[in-house]
């Protein structure tokens, strides 16, 4: 009877794998609750994400995927360097920023050219451009901040407030002002390339587009941090709608959920191996979509999981030359760890083995996708900080949430996007740490008890609570707004 067209939302991700993947849940979760998407990519993401395209029409999802051209020439990246994780230094991120805000002409366009105008478009924090084109078109735009409240509340007062503008030192503690509690971070921990070029004026641009945005979605559940999610709200004045854990919606409707790169190891090969494992009993050790680990700390890694002695499943990312970690792994560690390790080289299903039954923990560079992928799954977490919004991530898991151990990341040299220039952690920190997480003494319980807890509250929220309801209500809002 509804001869109303759907509400119809236009999402712009920042490219680099952290931001693209819960975009692409986020599709999913406005699709499955009725409403239409557009998602713009670049032709290098889209053949990257073929096989979620692919996916989205074999369950006839009303979800469009758009590459605009991206014109790397213009601003000197190599042709189809158009993800983050493709760019060399932060020079290169400036470029591809710069890159992206041209998009702006194409993406008007292109919207003005199809029959109906989208009724709102959720774009990624990083891509502030788009709130010109929101009101050239005269739509609303919400940000999406695929952090956590808490992590955000920091970000914004750390940039409104310049906390930095006179700090020499990248290890100073500074006491954030205006934040509900005390709390004290450095330069060196937090979300911001502060000394590389055009960051003030990039974050400025944030900032005042946050402002200026209609509302903000997060990748959270409001009963995971309820502080400071009204905190967060109050200083932005504006509606902050929480609407995680998004990859449940995601991954609920195919038991393996396709969102980022194609796994490097066979699905059912993985699968077995931990079917063969013992409830609670593995330590899942992965650090994200972009960090490196140098030869160095790798072998510290696979000496400490070693002394362990427990059992692991552990993705390795390598920087260094590939022969190099072969060696490693050839020099009987594969051997001696045969019965009890399972090494991934690339990329992982996480969010499949996450949700095993056999894990028990997870040794993370507490990436929000990772960290909530971890939190909906009741998995405790060993926390190893290497850069942007990390650090305060592990503020919130271990002494907030209080589900995790921290590995003990010293300093910090610079603020970067490549592990190497963290300081390496030694194997005898890793041994302990993972013996604490995985123990069995009352603290340990404990963890593990809070963890499952949040598990329950996590699926409440996107299960009918609060995550669903505020979806529920973003699309009401766009509808029946004049
Ligand atoms: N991921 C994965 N397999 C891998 C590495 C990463 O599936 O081998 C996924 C992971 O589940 C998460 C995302 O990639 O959804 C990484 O995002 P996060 O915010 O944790 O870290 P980032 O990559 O942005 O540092």
């Amino acid at each position: 009877e509804d001869e109303s067209p759907k509400p119809h939302f236009v999402l712009v991700p920042f490219m680099a794998q952290g931001h693209t993947i819960p975009m692409i849940d986020m599709a999913h979760l406005l699709a499955k609750q009725g409403a239409m998407v557009t998602f713009i990519t670049t032709p290098a993401n889209a053949t990257r994400i073929e096989s979620t395209i692919d996916k989205a029409r074999e369950l006839n999802l009303p979800i469009h995927f758009v590459p605009l051209k991206l014109d790397c020439a213009k601003v000197g990246l190599p042709e189809g360097c158009e993800n983050v994780d493709k760019v060399l230094g932060k020079e290169q991120v400036k470029s591809l920023t710069d890159a992206y805000s041209m998009l702006h002409k194409p993406l008007v366009s292109y919207l003005q050219a199809q029959s109906n105008l989208p009724s709102s478009i959720i774009s990624d924090l990083c891509q502030p451009w788009t709130g010109d084109v929101a009101r050239e078109l005269g739509i609303p735009r919400f940000m999406f901040n695929g952090f956590c409240a808490f992590s955000s509340l920091c970000r914004y007062i750390i940039h409104q407030e310049k906390v930095f503008k006179n700090v020499a030192d990248d290890n100073e503690l500074i006491i954030l002002p205006g934040f509900p509690h005390c709390i004290e971070i450095s330069k060196a921990r937090s979300p911001g390339n502060f000394n590389s070029p055009g960051f003030e004026q990039f974050s400025e641009k944030i900032l005042e587009e946050e402002r200026r945005a209609d509302g903000v979605v997060t990748n959270s559940f409001y009963e995971l941090e309820p502080l400071y999610h009204e905190a967060y709200q109050k200083k932005i004045g504006k509606k902050v709608w929480s609407v995680g854990p998004m990859f449940l919606r995601n991954t609920e409707m195919s038991a393996i959920a396709i969102r980022g790169d194609k796994a490097t190891v066979d699905q059912k090969h993985c699968l077995q191996w931990l079917e063969s494992m013992k409830p609670g009993s593995v330590l899942y050790v992965s650090f994200g979509s972009m960090a490196r680990t140098v030869f160095s700390q790798l072998k510290e890694i696979a000496l400490g999981l070693e002394a362990s002695k427990r059992p692991f499943l552990w993705v390795i990312k390598s920087d260094d030359k590939v022969s190099d970690t072969e060696k490693l792994l050839s020099e009987g560690f594969e051997e001696r760890i045969r019965d009890r390790g399972f090494i991934i080289r690339g990329w992982s299903q996480q969010a499949m083995i996450l949700s095993h039954p056999s894990l028990g923990g997870f040794m993370t560079h507490c990436g929000w996708n990772s960290t909530i992928e971890a939190v909906s799954n009741g998995v405790p977490m060993i926390t190893w900080p290497h850069c942007a919004e990390q650090f305060l991530n592990e503020k919130l898991i271990v002494d907030i949430l209080r589900i995790g151990v921290p590995v003990g990341v010293q300093n910090i040299t610079s603020r970067t996007m490549e592990a190497h220039e963290i300081s390496i952690v030694k194997r005898d920190h890793i041994e302990k740490a993972v013996l604490k997480l995985m123990g069995e003494d009352k603290d340990a319980k404990e963890r593990r008890m809070r963890a499952t807890e949040l598990k329950q509250k996590a699926r409440q929220a996107i299960d009918g609570g609060s995550s669903y309801s505020n979806i529920q209500q973003l699309i009401e809002y766009v509808t029946t707004r004049k």
